[in-house]
């Protein structure tokens, strides 16, 4: 739809661009044609010019607002962080979106939580959405069915909500709904929803998941996109310091191209895919 709306406005622009050189054509035309010293032509052709302005006015008027909806339609970079609380790094992952002024969202394992609740409590203060991503981050114990992957996310959601008081009901599949070991299923989001819980995998990969210790250099490359609703996976792991290096880069790559940083929320439209059989 805002393709559509957006073509339609260049279209006009144009037509107005070429209606103004028109203008132009005719002014200099109009200009030869005075006679020096006749009077009525002069007149004429001051009158010729107020409307000349008067249109150019309204091109440029037209011009801005187009420029404003352009604006408005901003690009959006949903930056998200797997496995934390995880100490040192997650700490200075906050310290680097603090900095940057940039909301982010932190899918949590629920285990690690104990002993680290200050990191939950500052998440939540600085703005940022907290996500589930089970208890045990175990695959052979997440996937054994579709109940015990159920349990696990509601007993991470108690955990938050005993520490900051919401429940979260946005979750990430530990290693993606479609890991070498499970792939989604009907019957298994059917569940999730009738508990009122989303599902958010990602369209981008940092790759600091599958090889936390290589090059900042590598993540950067990785992160960038170019599509219009960016869901950026990273890690916030203990080994994820790397992670760490890169992220300054990454946000400034999507701040210099103009992008809306958000934090997912309950709102945000579910990622996630059935793979074909
Ligand atoms: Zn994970």
């Amino acid at each position: 739809m805002i393709f559509i709306i957006l073509d339609t406005l260049k279209k006009r622009l144009i037509l107005l661009n070429i209606l103004i050189k028109f203008q132009f054509l005719h002014i200099i035309f109009l200009y030869k044609t005075i006679n020096e010293g006749d009077y009525m032509n002069l007149k004429f052709f001051k009158k010729y010019i107020s409307v000349i302005v008067m249109i150019i006015t309204i091109t440029n008027y037209q011009m801005f607002t187009t420029i404003n909806v352009n604006a408005t339609e901003k690009k959006i970079i949903y930056l998200t962080f797997d496995d934390g609380p995880a100490g040192k790094v997650t700490k200075d992952i906050l310290d680097i979106l603090k900095k940057n002024s940039v909301p982010a969202t932190f899918f949590l394992i629920g285990d690690q939580i104990k002993g680290q609740e200050d990191l939950i409590k500052r998440m939540y203060a600085e703005g940022h959405s907290l996500g589930l991503h089970s208890m045990s981050h175990k695959k052979n114990r997440l996937y054994s069915s579709n109940e015990s992957f159920l349990k696990e996310m509601l007993n991470a959601q108690e955990a938050i909500n005993s520490i900051v008081g919401i429940k979260p009901t946005i979750l990430r599949f530990p290693f993606g709904c479609n890991n070498n070991y499970y792939k989604i299923s009907q019957s298994m989001v059917d569940l999730l929803h009738q508990n009122n819980l989303k599902i958010y995998d990602w369209n981008t990969d940092s790759g600091d998941g599958a090889n936390p210790n290589a090059s900042p250099s590598l993540f950067i490359k990785n992160s960038r996109s170019d599509k219009d609703c960016v869901l950026l996976l990273m890690h916030c792991a203990y080994m994820s310091k790397n992670s760490v290096k890169a992220l300054p880069d990454i946000i400034k790559y999507y701040k210099d191209n103009g992008y809306e940083f958000k934090a997912i929320d309950e709102n945000t439209p579910e990622e996630f895919h059935f793979m074909k059989k």
